[in-house]
């Protein structure tokens, strides 16, 4: 079927005094429903400003200069702003790292979630509450009724972390973009969290857009991968492809930096070398190539193109096809 969303070359870029950040540079990826789509990078690779961006809610100076975003094949870049609030609030829910700036301090979080459901639905205030209370226990809030008449700040972390995952399901998105949604949370409750998003995905049948800069997340919740690199998607997989086969040098750096998930298990290796550009030096060429251990001269002068490097496998390197030829290491060796 046709995807549930479509990003196609996608910018958003912020003006400063110093010069142009280039947030987003030519993004585009499609999420079929009730798949999920892990977007991976580390932090200012532009994962968030394009979850931003198509939710159109990117603060001033940034703007989205260029790209076209569908919903249900529906173009939404042009869509007028009530439109696009409709479609924001009922059919694409958004979670976040941080639970408590999305509820209001003064208000208990039961009134605004019946607020949220009142606001796409035509219910009544008392159908409203009852729906409250059967997403809280859809999510395992115990004592659900408790709980809505409760202030944020009384709750846990991951309570209010289930409380806002809850506010997201009220209208039955179709899209669920999830924001780092256990970065702030223990161990134990991040994997909770996680079981949580998978059982009800399958409950609600939606799809998630799941933003990360941890792998082991990706591992174990995307069917596909998109890697981010200073804007621009650099390699885009399936994700058992994308952790045996990984093309692109910057993706073999990023799983080399996890604790190794299948033959090491307490190893914590080295992160990726060196850091992140600042963002008005964004580097020519391939902007990974100061970093990147097989660089060789044209990718200092030349930007990689996109290439399908093997089935339903995409990556942006001049050296794809010879890295997965002869292997990452015995390159490495010979340059
Ligand atoms: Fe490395 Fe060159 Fe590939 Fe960029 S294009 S990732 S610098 S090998
Ligand atoms: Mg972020």
């Amino acid at each position: 079927g046709p995807p549930l969303l479509s990003v196609h070359n996608l910018h958003t870029y912020f003006p400063q005094e110093e010069g142009t950040v280039k947030a987003v540079d030519g993004v585009s990826f499609d999420l079929y429903p009730g798949r999920t789509l892990g977007i991976v990078g580390e932090s200012g690779c532009g994962k968030s400003m394009t979850a931003r961006s198509i939710l159109r809610i990117v603060d001033r100076p940034g703007r989205i200069v260029a790209g076209e975003i569908r919903f249900r094949r529906r173009k939404q870049l042009d869509a007028n702003s009530d439109d696009m609030r409709a479609v924001r609030g009922a059919e694409i829910a958004l979670v976040f790292q941080e639970p408590m700036s999305s509820f209001s301090p003064v208000h208990t979080i039961g009134n605004q979630i019946v607020e949220a459901i009142l606001l796409h639905q035509k219910v009544s205030k008392r159908q409203a509450r009852a729906r409250a209370i059967e997403v809280f226990r859809d999510v395992g809030i115990p004592l659900p009724e408790q709980r809505l008449d409760a202030y944020a700040h009384q709750l846990s972390g991951g309570l209010r972390q289930r409380a806002m995952i809850a506010m997201a399901l009220v209208c039955n998105p179709s899209l669920l973009i999830a924001d780092e949604p256990t970065t702030a949370l223990d161990v134990t409750t991040q994997a909770q969290i996680l079981d949580l998003l998978r059982h009800l995905q399958q409950e609600y049948g939606m799809a998630i857009m799941l933003i990360t800069h941890d792998l082991g997340v990706i591992a174990e919740m995307a069917d596909d991968v998109v890697v981010m690199y200073l804007g621009r998607v650099v390699e885009h997989a399936p994700v058992d492809e994308l952790f045996h086969a990984p093309k692109h040098p910057y993706t073999q750096a990023l799983l080399r930096s996890i604790p190794h998930i299948r033959s090491r298990p307490r190893e914590r290796l080295a992160s990726v070398a060196g850091s992140v550009p600042h963002p008005y030096n964004r580097p020519t060429g391939c902007p990974f190539h100061p970093r990147c251990p097989h660089a060789i001269e044209v990718c200092r002068t030349q930007a990689p193109t996109w290439e399908e490097v093997a089935p339903q496998h995409f990556a942006r390197c001049h050296r794809a096809h010879e890295l997965q030829l002869i292997g990452v290491e015995e390159v490495a060796r010979t340059t």
